[in-house]
């Protein structure tokens, strides 16, 4: 290891993000992006910038801030906007979570245990049960925060409502999160929580149902006093997490929600066309809510099948974990990039 690292750099094992293969054109079905292109407001709004470019972005992110707070039905004080939600989720560990212990799933977003390390927040592993489901008694009465995707990921499995809200009666002193990246997706958002949970900080992203993954904007949405919680680490670190670009491009979008809501239902609608196909061809694909599917093959190697596809140019996920190391997270394309998808599988497990 290199001697100018601090020990922390030197012991920490970083997130390693799927990859974006430049070697050949790939069905790319292996980093949840949506297939579909942003509203073409989009880009119009972010042609209007122009010269504005040499002044600072608004460090409040104010007009994109008031148009989240009319889409999520907030308050603009209720709304941090960050790079991404992986840069929200990062702050919520010197905001909340540094001084106790932190509990979240063994199999979940491997983002979560990288930012521990390298924030020193110590943190207990939860086991799923059954068929990799969340069991709530595990999170009830806990000396510590909490942090909870919903839908999970990599499983896609979605935890009611009620149950997310069993978890903040029961931790009226423990900051929970929720990272709803893949809510949109069928699931119901937390979100309606916030006004009566203090404890609630839910976590939204542009990054998949908005198609907007190059862009880099998240959200945290909760009570005030968390959201200047949040202000009072980003105003440590970078008064400018978003660009002027993002802000303005990020508002357009929650103002097209037309689109949005036509791609969304066109990705649920092909993703349960994909469980039937999978099914039909041997695969435990497990209940998803999310833009991916998490299917193991009933007696094929999920590595070989990982393998085999690469070659045939299709790119799917593969964890070589434990617990998880045959299956693939499989995320939804086009209707044809799908069908592609079940003609190779098909001919791999024939
Ligand atoms: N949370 C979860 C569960 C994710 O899978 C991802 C995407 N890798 C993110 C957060 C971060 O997404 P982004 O930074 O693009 O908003």
């Amino acid at each position: 290891m290199n001697r100018f690292f601090s020990k922390l750099v030197q012991e920490i094992e970083p997130y390693v993000p799927g990859e974006q293969p430049k070697d050949k054109k790939y069905i790319k079905l292996n980093t949840n992006e949506n297939p579909y292109p942003p509203s073409p407001k989009v880009l119009e709004a972010i042609k209007q910038v122009n010269d504005d470019l040499k002044l600072y972005p608004d460090p409040e992110c104010s007009a994109l801030r008031e148009t989240a707070a009319e889409y999520y039905g907030l308050k603009k004080d209720q709304i941090f906007v960050g790079n991404g939600s992986d840069e929200v989720l990062a702050f919520c560990f010197p905001a909340f979570f540094m001084d106790k212990k932190l509990f979240f799933p063994d199999i979940t977003y491997s983002f979560y245990p990288v930012y521990s390390k390298l924030f020193g927040v110590e943190y207990e592993n939860k086991s799923l049960k059954g068929h990799f489901d969340i069991d709530i008694k595990d999170y009830l009465n806990r000396d510590g925060s909490i942090l909870l995707p919903n839908p999970n990921a990599p499983t896609g499995k979605y935890l009611e409502l009620d149950r997310i809200e069993e978890i903040l009666k029961k931790n009226p002193n423990n900051v929970v999160v929720i990272d709803e990246a893949y809510v949109d997706f069928g699931g119901l958002s937390s979100v309606k929580l916030v006004d009566r949970y203090p404890n609630l900080l839910v976590i939204q992203t542009l990054s998949k149902s908005w198609s907007l993954a190059g862009l880099r904007v998240g959200f945290a949405l909760g009570n005030e006093v968390l959201i200047d919680g949040l202000n009072r680490v980003k105003n440590s670190f970078n008064s400018y997490t978003l660009d002027a670009l993002a802000q303005v491009g990020a508002k357009a979008a929650l103002e097209d929600i037309t689109y949005f809501n036509e791609t969304k239902s066109k990705i649920i609608k092909t993703r349960e066309q994909s469980v039937k196909a999978l099914s039909k061809l041997c695969f435990d694909v497990l209940d998803s809510k999310a833009n991916f599917i998490f299917a193991s093959h009933k007696t094929i190697d999920a590595k070989d099948i990982f393998e085999k596809l690469k070659e045939k140019g299709i790119l799917v996920r593969y964890f070589n974990k434990p617990k998880i190391n045959q299956y693939l997270r499989i995320s939804i394309g086009t209707d044809e990039e799908m069908e592609k998808l079940s003609i190779a599988l098909k001919e791999i497990v024939e």
